[in-house]
């Protein structure tokens, strides 16, 4: 019997959206620098930069980081929450913000899945702060439909770390990971991650991920679902 799913967040419970992180560190460094054009293009590029290392650091070593930790090690600055770099993150977020969108469907279907009992959680490999996730999830109304996020900004691994999905696992409260299905939009990150540590795995397969970003690996999810409003059924026996 199933106790717990859990779920991640970008292309699963938000619709994937082809984004350009380079222009979400033009919006950075353009408030950060407003009045120099060219401190400011030099300034994105080395934040890019940065943020592209620490996304490879995190495909192939599975450690965890922080915005602050891109912008400490593109800009050397020690403290990239205050002064000038409060504006620049703001700049930076309303960028992403179009891209946080929760899918209409994942209401319903999570109201479904709660009727029946189960817990709910969400594991996401992030940069992002957990307040920043949770406050788009309240906005979206579907906040309180979890009974635990984890976000990988607050901790040391990301997926498919098994450290990561035993987080997840202990913030819903499930000791078997045979109790808890996990559905995610990468083969590596979520499926892998997820079937390594035991749990059930659904692939939601509708996210165009970029050739770089996609890591091979041989693994069957337990499920397929192309609309998260048809989870509910496909897991209604497991
Ligand atoms: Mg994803």
């Amino acid at each position: 019997m199933i106790e717990a799913v859990v779920f991640d967040w970008g292309g699963t419970l938000t619709p994937w959206l082809a984004m350009d992180p380079h222009a979400s560190w033009r919006a950075y460094a353009g408030a950060l620098h407003p009045d120099d054009t060219d401190r400011a293009t030099e300034a994105a590029l080395r934040l890019h930069e940065a943020d592209l290392a620490r996304w490879a650091d995190a495909r192939n070593g599975h450690r965890a980081f922080t915005l602050a930790q891109v912008v400490a090690d593109a800009l050397l600055t020690s403290d990239p929450a205050s002064g000038e770099h409060k504006a620049a993150l703001e700049a930076y977020r309303e960028f992403w913000v179009q891209a946080t969108h929760t899918d209409p469907q994942a209401a319903p279907m999570l109201a479904v899945l709660r009727e029946r009992g189960l817990r709910l959680g969400v594991l996401s490999s992030t940069p992002w702060p957990a307040e920043w996730h949770e406050e788009w999830l309240r906005r979206d109304g579907v906040l309180h439909l979890f009974d635990a996020c984890v976000w990988s900004s607050d901790l040391p691994w990301t997926k498919p770390h098994p450290e990561a999905f035993r987080a997840a696992l202990d913030a819903v409260g499930v000791s078997d990971p045979a109790r808890c299905v996990y559905v995610g939009d990468r083969p590596y990150d979520d499926i892998s991650g997820a079937k390594a540590v035991g749990m059930r795995a659904v692939l939601v397969p509708r996210s165009d991920i970029a050739v770089h970003e996609q890591v091979p690996v041989d693994v069957a999810p337990d499920g397929v679902l192309h609309r998260l409003a048809d989870l509910p059924e496909l897991i209604a026996d497991w």
